[in-house]
């Protein structure tokens, strides 16, 4: 008898993100309503010509969504006293709701110092201490956008999370950090048991061949093959990695995922790109209305 190999599901971000983005809407207009345009400020240092692509399509998507939003340059060099002088000022103008800050930033520059700096009730990419801390303790007030936007691509397709067996790549603050800390909470989209891989692991086949749900954020191109998954994975492929190439462009995106040799054996995979990346500046855009949603609340 011959097993015909299954055929792997594309887990598209777009529709997802459409969805999401089109639920946001009828927020928007009653919020503007009620007198109030959701604002972004978008803070970026330097010329990191990835920084600038995200910082433009984020600043795109708010005008696009009917929000508003006004971007903050500031030369590479910049003293590290002057960028938190701004981050003081953006805290205390009403016309933003929330904060953004686009990482990485300078070396001279103590990155933490400045994420503190935000107001929490204006980090809308939710990595200050106050939201993380929240997002632990199960009661998340601004859940970080990535994270975010994975659990909407399993709740959107119906991945099942409940009782799996879950294995994230990636320790960082903004990726797999959080992540483990929402697919290991009692919660619609949790009680996961999740394991956490990074660096230091020994054989990490080890664990990629456990899981049921493999989130993938490593920033290593092609880091997961075929041979180190089990059959009906579902895997979520975070990384955006650039590689090099004599295209026009000089690049292109892949992920951390091996995308042709898990075909046929993963049950689904998100796309890259495609996958996850429609979902980060969705899932920014849901948490400023968010904020400007609290503010109201808190006004009336
Ligand atoms: P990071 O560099 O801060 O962290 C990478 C993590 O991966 C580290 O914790 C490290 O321990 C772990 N790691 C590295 N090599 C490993 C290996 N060989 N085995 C196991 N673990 C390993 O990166 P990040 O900011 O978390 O981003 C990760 C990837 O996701 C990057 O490619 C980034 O571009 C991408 N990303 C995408 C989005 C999106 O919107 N799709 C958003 C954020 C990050």
């Amino acid at each position: 008898m011959t097993i015909s190999a299954v055929e792997t599901i594309l887990l598209a971000g777009k529709p997802v993100a459409a969805e999401i983005k089109s639920g946001l809407s009828r927020s928007i207009a009653a919020l503007k309503s009620g007198g109030i345009t959701p604002g972004l400020a978008a803070v970026l240092v330097g010329e990191d010509p990835a920084s600038q692509i995200y910082v433009r399509n984020k600043a795109k998507a708010f005008v696009k969504a009917g929000c508003f939003s006004e971007t903050f340059r500031m030369a590479g060099d910049v003293p590290q006293a002057k960028l938190l002088q701004l981050i003081e000022d953006l805290n205390r103008d009403v016309r933003f709701h929330g904060i953004l800050v686009q990482l990485p930033l300078p070396d001279h520059i103590e990155t933490k110092k400045v994420i503190y700096r935000i107001a929490p009730e204006k980090d809308v990419d939710g990595f200050h201490p106050v939201n993380l801390g929240r997002l632990l303790e199960g009661v998340p007030n601004f859940i970080p956008c990535t994270p975010h936007g994975i659990l909407k691509i399993l709740e959107h397709y119906r991945i099942p999370v409940k009782g799996r067996q879950a294995v994230i790549l990636g320790r960082s603050n903004i990726v797999g950090k959080p992540l483990f800390a929402l697919l290991s909470q009692k919660s619609k989209y949790g009680n996961a048991t999740v394991t956490l891989c990074h660096t230091a692991t020994p054989d990490l086949a080890y664990f990629t061949r456990q899981a049921d749900l493999l989130i993938a954020a490593s920033g290593v191109p092609g880091l997961v093959t075929g041979s180190m998954v089990k059959q009906g994975v579902d895997i979520i492929d975070v990384g955006i990695n650039r590689i090099a190439d004599s295209s026009p462009k000089g690049y292109h995106i892949t992920g951390d995922v091996d995308f042709e040799s898990v075909q046929g054996i993963a049950n689904s995979i998100t796309p890259v790109p495609g996958g996850v990346g429609p979902m980060t500046i969705t899932m920014l855009l849901y948490n400023t209305v968010k904020a400007a949603q609290n503010l109201f609340e808190s006004q009336n």
